[in-house]
């Protein structure tokens, strides 16, 4: 038996399984993905004419302000599984690149996001493809009734786990979230201008691009394109059918030219919240605990992981 089981492996769960785990409190995780990281996911792209190469299909990148988190991200540099992308990005229009913006240093990973958040929580039993239900009045999880359950999740669906029997704790997490698409495309080879990751704006279908290839360090001829939120809210039954659309406007901005060798879209439902929030975590006298990118002034990564920091350690001086 479990004193705390976490339903939710992205780096705000693996964040508060860490901090229990380290303070020696018998705690598990769940997710229904096949891997860990959420919405710091990454796909491997292979049979790519470079090789393998893994792409990011959600966060493209983090920053590192909160101290707490750039002592994590010290780490992951120090063991090369994190590394410094760039400070520089564009602006751009439906015409092309336009000047550049700096800004903090932003991180990536020579792995793809996704292995930060398996770093995050190694050593931690996780069980994969494991789909949570709606949460009984006693609170059974995966066959035991843990100390505290914790939801680290998009409030929507931890209010869609919640609505049943634990109404109060669900108005708590909801929250209105935006939604996104991602569109990955390989090309034979790079024929578009030099740049690392541009903010676009004025077409209606993308609001960010990133070079994948220069975010990972291996040069991979990949771009990943981000939707604006009114794109994806039309596209969110068949994303696949937005591709044409997505790669018109990339090519519009960026010139590339090439047919594709592989192309994917990736929806994300619950991309970003719409609001922030004073409070970092909730954790009721119930034993039911919230974290999650919601619980934040702005989503972030960085803001996800502190999320679950902070819920970590009140339920370990909960359970002191
Ligand atoms: C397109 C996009 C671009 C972004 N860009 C940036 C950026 O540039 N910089 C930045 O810092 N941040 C960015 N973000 C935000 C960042 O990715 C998030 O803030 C952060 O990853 C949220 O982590 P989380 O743990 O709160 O939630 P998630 O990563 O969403 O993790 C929740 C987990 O819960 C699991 N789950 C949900 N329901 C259930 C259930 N019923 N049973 C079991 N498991 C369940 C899911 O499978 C998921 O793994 C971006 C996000 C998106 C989608």
């Amino acid at each position: 038996m479990s004193d705390v089981v976490v339903i939710g492996g992205g780096i705000s769960g693996a964040a508060c399984a860490r901090v229990c785990a380290d303070a020696g409190i018998s705690v598990r995780m769940l997710d229904r993905g096949h891997r860990a990281g959420g919405r710091m996911s990454t796909r491997t792209l292979r049979d790519l004419p470079q090789g393998v190469h893994p792409a990011d299909t959600g966060a493209p990148y983090f920053t590192a302000s909160d101290d707490g988190f750039r002592a994590v991200v010290d780490g992951w540099l120090a063991r090369g599984l994190a590394r410094e992308w760039t400070d520089t990005f564009h602006t751009a229009g439906p015409f092309g690149l336009r000047e550049t913006k700096t800004g903090p240093m932003r991180y990536a990973s020579t792995g793809g996001l996704r292995t930060l958040v398996e770093d995050l929580a190694d050593g931690i039993e996780l069980r994969t493809g494991a789909e949570v239900g709606p949460l009984g009045v006693h609170r059974l999880v995966d066959g035991e009734t843990p100390k505290v359950v914790v939801l680290a999740m998009p409030g929507p669906q931890a209010a869609r786990l919640l609505a049943d029997h634990h109404a109060d704790v669900a108005a708590l997490a909801d929250q209105p979230y935006d939604a996104a698409l991602s569109l990955i495309v390989a090309f034979p080879e790079r024929t578009w201008p030099e740049f690392d990751g541009a903010f676009v704006s004025n077409v209606p279908e993308i609001g960010w691009i990133a070079d994948d290839g220069r975010s990972r360090g291996d040069g991979a001829p990949v771009l990943v394109a981000h939707s604006t939120p009114e794109f994806a809210a039309q596209h969110l039954d068949d994303p696949q059918a937005a591709l044409p659309d997505l790669l018109r406007a990339l090519r519009s901005v960026l010139g590339a030219s090439g047919e594709p060798v592989w192309s994917h879209v990736q929806r994300w439902t619950y991309a970003k919240p719409t609001g922030g929030r004073e409070a970092t975590f909730h954790l009721g006298v119930g034993g039911i605990g919230l974290c999650s990118d919601g619980w934040a002034q702005k989503s972030k990564v960085e803001a996800a992981w502190r999320s679950g920091t902070d819920l970590g350690e009140a339920i370990r001086d909960r359970l002191a």
